[in-house]
This record gives structure tokens, sequence and C-alpha cells, in this order.
């Protein structure tokens, strides 16, 4: 069997400005025909390592291969060969004025592609990314979510063997946003595309992302495929970067076979755990793993943990609510609006929120 070799690959990579290091990455490796989401908040490092990667920028220190052979500090000729065989896509879509078709064409021209042959390809990736017809509007009229997949069809032309987006849809509403994700994940799946997929946003993430990293400080916090991430993360940060919207200090006080007790605030509640019994832990839970009931309710199920509170905050997310009960310790429920409105729920009213002992996840041991 071949060893599957990365596209990309990066080691010991590190770049400062001035005496600040940005990014310190031990290792990195894109693999021919995944979606890698680098994930992060602002300010992180994902439009560095980006960057660095397409050989826009050289690293302070370390090595980038691409396609087994080192391409770090080439110049000239040599690196725009190996650049040209990626393609870039930013937040705000580079075309430049014109009409569609002049832009999609535009790296197959500077390619001395065939007239003809150059006409069969755009308007086949015009058709890939749904802008079949439109290849003589001009920029200038295009929306927001039109000129994105512009610049997605003038990035495929090229075909290129890895496509580096960053951050592509933080601009458009949340509609087109949402739309354009799903075309475009369909998209790379069908074409078997290599890409890297910058973004800060967890949901987009977890929807793109065949794997994630996320990046802290230019450091790796962790990476892993997008069920570890949401569902084990491995710090506070990355809990609460994820969504675990409720993390709690908790001591076990004792476990049996796998389930643990966890005093969270002088409660108990039921986990899963493997620790010792008396060490101090780090818990999260998901909002939307707990559910609310009236008081007296029936029907806990499965649900180990039962807390009785009172809904102290009720805050609309459009067809969600976040609902903050004090139990007496605050927990937030994700709800829907559906639910709320047949719950009667509002500030003030007792509830039981109820959880399962696997939505207790420890995070940090
Ligand atoms: P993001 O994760 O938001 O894309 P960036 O990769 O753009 O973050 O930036 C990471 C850090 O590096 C930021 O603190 C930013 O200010 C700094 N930085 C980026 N580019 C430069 C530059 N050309 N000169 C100095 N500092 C920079
Ligand atoms: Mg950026």
């Amino acid at each position: 069997m071949v060893e599957p070799r990365p596209v990309l690959e990066a080691r010991s990579l590190r770049k400062s400005y001035g005496e600040r290091v940005v990014l310190d990455v031990e290792e990195l490796q894109v693999m021919r025909g995944e979606v890698l989401v680098v994930l992060g908040p602002s300010g992180s490092g994902k439009s560095v390592m980006l960057r660095i990667l397409n050989l826009l920028e050289e690293p302070t220190h370390g090595t980038v291969s691409f396609d087994g052979a080192e391409v770090q500090g080439l110049k000239g000729r040599e690196r725009v060969e190996v650049a040209r065989r990626m393609a870039l896509i930013f937040q705000d879509p580079l075309l430049f004025r014109g009409n569609v078709e002049d832009n999609i064409s535009y790296g197959l021209r500077v390619r001395r592609m065939h007239a003809a042959e150059r006409a069969r390809r755009v308007s086949e990736v015009m058709e890939l990314v749904r802008l079949g017809g439109m290849g003589q509007k001009y920029i200038a009229t295009l929306s927001g979510g039109e000129a994105q997949r512009a610049a997605l069809a003038r990035a495929l032309a090229i075909r290129p063997e890895v496509l580096l987006l960053d951050e592509p849809f933080a601009s458009l509403d949340a509609p087109t946003r949402r739309t354009l994700q799903e075309e475009v994940k369909r998209l790379l799946t069908d074409l078997g595309m290599t890409a890297v997929f910058v973004t800060h946003d967890q949901e987009e993430a977890a929807r793109l992302g065949d794997r994630i990293i996320l990046l802290k400080d230019g450091l790796i916090e962790q990476a892993g495929r997008p069920r570890d991430i949401f569902y084990e993360p491995k710090s506070e940060f990355v809990a609460g970067f994820v969504g675990f919207d409720n993390i709690y200090q908790a001591r076990i006080t004792c476990t049996e076979d796998g389930l643990a007790t966890l005093e969270v605030d002088g409660h108990e509640l039921e986990g899963v755990c493997a620790s010792d019994s008396g060490s101090l832990v780090k818990v999260g839970i998901r909002p939307e793993d707990v559910t609310l009931a009236r008081m007296g309710d029936a029907g806990a199920g499965s649900a180990r943990n039962v807390l009785n509170g009172t809904v102290s905050e009720v805050e609309f997310r459009g067809p969600v609510a976040r609902v903050t009960v004090a139990c007496p310790f605050p927990l937030i429920a994700l709800i829907t609006r559906r639910s709320l409105e047949e719950l009667e729920l509002d500030v003030g009213v007792e509830v039981q929120a109820r959880f399962k002992a696997t939505a207790v996840v420890v995070i940090e041991p």
C-alpha cells in the first residue's frame, strides 16, 4: 500500500513580525482531497498561515513542502510556478472591472490557453458555480454572493491542485452564506478538491471541514475530526469557542463503571469520566443538550441529571431561544422558540432542566 502523501506540509513553522511571534506550528499536513478547516478567533494567525502556504509570505523559520518538495523561500519564476498550482480566495472577491467572463478567463489567458478551449473551460466552471448565462454581466452589478461565485469560478478555472479560502463568506448575509457553504461543500467533494478553508465561525467549520485545526495566538490548540473538536474539546478555550456555553469547575466525588458523580457548586451531576475520585476538573455541557420541562412534567427519559431552577434570562436568536436557568448555578439551554411558547417559559418561571450523563463532558482532567 502506498502511504498517502500530503499535498501541502509545514514543519516547525514560525512567523514573527519584529519581536512578536504570530504563528508557531510544529506540524501541519493537508492531505489530497480533504477539506481542512483552520478555525480560530480574529488575530489567531489564520491568514498568515494561508499566505505562507500560498508563498505570498516567507516563514521566519521552518519548511513548507508542496507535493513533496520544499518550496519556502523560492523566488521569481520558481515561486510563481508553484503558487500557480494553488488558488486563493479572499473575503472580498478579488475581481477587476469588466464582465464575469473576462474575470474568469484571466488566469487562463495568462497561462496562454487557446481561445476555444478557454471558452469551454469558462462556461464549464460558470455552470459549476451556478453562474451559467451570466458571463456578460458587469462585475459592478453583481450581488455579494454572485461576486463570490465569480471569484470561485475564476479560482477553479485554472484547475488548482489546492484551493485556499480565507473567510470567503464572512461578509455575506446569513441565507446567502448558508447556500454558498452547502454548494461549495458539494462542489469540493464532487471535484475531489484539496482545500484549506479559513474561518472564525464554528458552524461553518462544522459544515465544511473533513478535519479542523483550531488556532489560538498562533498555536494549534486542537486538531481533529469535527466530532472530536465539538464533543471532546481538550481545553476550556476550545470548549468555549465551539459552543460549550456551560463550563464549570467540578470535583469528582466517586466513579463507578465509567460513570462519575461530579460536584458542581454543591450540586451533584452525573457524567462520563475516567478520572480519579477527588480530582478537580473542568466540565462542559452544550446548551443544545439541555432540555427544559415544566415542574412536575413526567418523562425525564434517559436523562440522569434533573435540576430544578428558575428562568433568569431569555434571549432570542432567530428560531431558537437561549434560556438561562438559575439551578441555582447558571445553566444555559438552547431550545426552539416553539418549545419556549408551548412551555410558556419566561423569566421567573420554575423549570426542570434535564440532560444525559453523556452530555457532561470533562474538558480538563
Ligand atoms: P487572523 O487569524 O485574523 O487571520 P492574522 O493571521 O491576519 O489573523 O494575524 C495574526 C497576527 O499577526 C495578528 O496579531 C496581526 O496583527 C499580525 N500580523 C499579520 N500580518 C502582519 C504584518 N504584515 N505585520 C505585522 N503584524 C502582522
Ligand atoms: Mg484573517
